[in-house]
C-alpha cells in the first residue's frame, strides 16, 4: 500500500524588542551568560510580570501579514512544567485565546532549474500565539550549564495546519515565511542565533485517504537543511515500520546532526500534562481596532508580490527577481536607483551580479562586514554608471572596471572616468587606422571571416581594443572592420 506524508510545522520566532516579554530586562543575543536577567526573569518570589506591549504589536503585525484574524481579546495561560530552563516552573503562553487565528502563507516551490520559477501555493496556518522563551541549557560531557539571558524573550509560535506533504514544501514554506518576517522587521530570523526555530510533525497515511495517521514530532532542528533531512528520515522510518505491519508511536524525537538520524526523546505529552490555567497576574489584552488598522498600513509589500510586480512592470526575468526580491534592502536600493535612471534591467543586473559578488568577496576577505547598507556604493552610483554606459560615454567593458573602482573608493563613476581618461573613443580616423593594421597583420582571420566565420572578427578586434585600452566604441569597431574587409 503506498503512503503519503502529512507534515505540520511549529515555528518559534524571537520577536525583536528591546526588552523582554514580561520585564524590563534587556534582551540581545551574544551577551555574557546570565547578565540579562532580573527578579522577574529569575522567577523570584513576590515578583509580578509587566506586559511588553511592543511585543504584542509586533506579533499582531506578523499575524496581519500572514492573513490571520487578530483576536478581540487575547489572554495568558500558565503552562506548568518542572525543568531547569524555567525557574518559575511554568511558561507564560497563550493556550486558549491566542492573539492570531488562522492565516495562510504563499510559498514558491523550486522550479525545474534554478533559472525557472516554480509553482506557487498557499499553506494554511492554525494560529500564532505569544509566549516567553525559556532559558538555554547546554549539555556538556559531565554537566549541564544554563544561561537565563534568553529566558523571558518574546517568542511568537506559528502553528501550521497539517498541510504539507514533502520536505520540499516544508523547506519552501520556511524560506518564504522567514523572508516575510525579516522584511517586516519583526525578527532577524537568524537560525544559528536561535531566532527562528522549527519543530516538524510528520505522519503517514495511505494515498487516497483523509484520516490523519499517528504523528511524531522532531525537535532540535536548527537549520533548514536539518529540517529537510529530519523530515525525509522520518518519512523513510515510518514507511519501513508500516510496511512491516507495525504501528507508529506518538512521540517526540530528537534529531541528531552527527548521525543524521533521530531518536525517541519522550512519549508525547498531552495538554492535560501541562495543567494549563489562566495566569492570575496578567489581565487579558483588549486589542485596539484602530491601532490594528495602523499596523496593517505599515506592512511591507510581501516578497512574492514584489517579485510579481518586478516581473510585470519592470519586465525583469525570474533569474533577477529571485535574487533581488528575497532582500528588502536590495529592492529599496534598486527602486531608488531607478529614480536617477530608468533602466531596470541593467540596474538590476549590476545589483544582483556585480554588487552582490563584490559584497560577498569583501565580507569573505574580512575587509568589512557587508551588506548593501554598509558599502560605499549608493543607488546613484549604479544608476549613473548605467546611464553613462547607455549614453555611449563608456563601453560596457570599461563599465566593469569603473564598477570595481567605485566599489572600493566610493567615487562617482563619472569622476572615475574623467580622472582615468576612460571615455569611449568615437574617433573614427584613429579606429580606422588601427583596423587597417589589424587586417594587414592577420590574413588568416580575414580569410576565415570571408569564409563565413563571423567569430574570426574577434581576433581582429583584440589588437584594436588593446591599442585603445578598451576604449574603442565596440559598435563602431565592428562596423568598420566588416566594411573594410567586405570592400577589400
Ligand atoms: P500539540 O498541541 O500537541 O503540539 P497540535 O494539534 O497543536 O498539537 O499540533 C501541533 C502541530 O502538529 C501542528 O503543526 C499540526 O499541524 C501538526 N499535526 C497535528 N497532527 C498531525 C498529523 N497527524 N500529522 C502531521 N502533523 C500533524
Ligand atoms: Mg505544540
Amino acid at each position: 500500500m503506498p503512503y503519503e506524508a502529512v507534515i505540520g510545522l511549529e515555528i518559534h520566532v524571537q520577536i525583536k524588542t528591546r526588552t523582554k516579554m514580561f520585564s524590563a530586562a534587556p534582551y540581545q543575543y551574544g551577551a555574557a551568560p546570565n547578565t540579562l536577567t532580573d527578579a522577574v526573569v529569575l522567577g523570584l518570589p513576590g515578583t509580578l510580570p509587566v506586559l511588553n506591549y511592543a511585543a504584542i504589536e509586533k506579533c499582531a503585525k506578523l499575524g496581519l501579514m500572514l492573513g490571520c484574524e487578530i483576536a478581540e481579546v487575547c489572554k495568558w495561560d500558565r503552562k506548568n512544567y518542572f525543568y531547569p530552563d524555567s525557574p518559575k516552573n511554568y511558561q507564560l503562553t497563550q493556550n486558549e485565546e491566542p492573539l492570531c487565528i488562522g492565516g495562510k502563507v504563499e510559498i514558491e516551490l523550486p522550479g525545474p532549474s534554478r533559472n525557472v520559477e516554480g509553482d506557487h501555493r498557499w499553506v494554511t496556518l492554525n494560529r500564532i500565539h505569544l509566549e516567553e522563551d525559556p532559558g538555554k541549557l547546554t549539555h556538556e560531557a559531565f554537566e549541564t550549564v544554563i544561561d537565563f539571558n534568553r529566558a523571558g524573550a518574546p517568542l511568537a509560535e506559528i502553528v501550521t495546519e497539517p498541510d504539507m506533504s514533502s520536505s520540499t514544501e516544508a523547506v519552501a514554506f520556511l524560506n518564504c515565511l522567514r523572508n516575510m518576517i525579516v522584511y517586516a522587521g519583526i525578527s532577524d530570523c537568524d537560525m544559528e542565533k536561535g531566532q527562528f526555530r522549527c519543530d516538524a510533525n510528520v505522519s503517514l497515511r495511505p494515498v487516497g485517504t483523509n484520516k490523519l495517521g499517528t504523528r511524531t514530532e522532531m525537535k532540535n532542528l536548527n537549520s533548514i537543511s536539518n529540517v529537510k533531512a529530519a523530515i525525509e528520515y522520518e518519512i523513510d522510518r515510518q514507511t519501513e515500520v508500516l510496511k512491516k505491519g507495525g504501528s507508529i508511536t506518538q512521540e517526540t524525537r530528537r534529531w541528531d546532526v552527527e548521525s543524521s538520524s533521530s531518536f525517541p526523546l519522550r512519549s508525547k505529552e498531552e495538554a492535560h500534562d501541562y495543567r494549563y490555567f489562566p495566569d492570575p497576574d496578567l489581565m487579558p489584552v483588549q486589542m485596539d481596532r484602530s491601532r490594528i488598522k495602523e499596523l496593517e498600513a505599515e506592512l511591507p509589500e510581501p516578497p512574492l508580490d514584489k517579485q510579481r510586480r518586478y516581473q510585470e512592470s519592470f519586465k525583469l526575468p525570474f533569474t533577477l527577481t529571485s535574487v533581488l526580491c528575497v532582500n528588502r534592502e536590495l529592492c529599496e536600493f534598486f527602486e531608488e536607483a531607478l529614480q536617477t535612471h530608468q533602466a531596470p534591467r541593467q540596474i538590476a543586473n549590476y545589483i544582483s551580479n556585480d554588487l552582490l559578488r563584490e559584497l560577498s568577496a569583501a565580507s569573505d576577505s574580512g575587509d568589512c562586514a557587508l551588506d548593501v547598507g554598509q558599502c560605499k556604493l549608493t543607488p546613484s552610483h549604479i544608476a549613473t554608471l548605467v546611464k553613462i554606459i547607455d549614453e555611449g560615454i563608456i563601453s560596457k567593458q570599461i563599465g566593469k572596471e569603473v564598477f570595481n573602482e567605485m566599489f572600493v573608493t566610493g567615487e562617482m563613476p563619472d569622476a572615475i572616468v574623467e580622472k582615468k581618461g576612460l571615455k569611449q573613443s568615437n574617433d573614427i580616423d584613429e579606429i580606422e587606422a588601427l583596423c587597417r593594421e589589424a587586417i594587414a597583420g592577420n590574413a588568416k582571420a580575414v580569410a576565415q571571416y570571408k569564409e563565413g566565420n563571423v567569430k574570426a572578427l574577434n581576433a581582429l578586434k583584440g589588437p584594436v581594443m588593446k591599442a585603445t585600452r578598451g576604449q574603442a566604441n565596440p559598435a563602431m569597431l565592428d562596423g568598420l572592420l566588416k566594411k573594410m574587409i567586405d570592400e577589400g
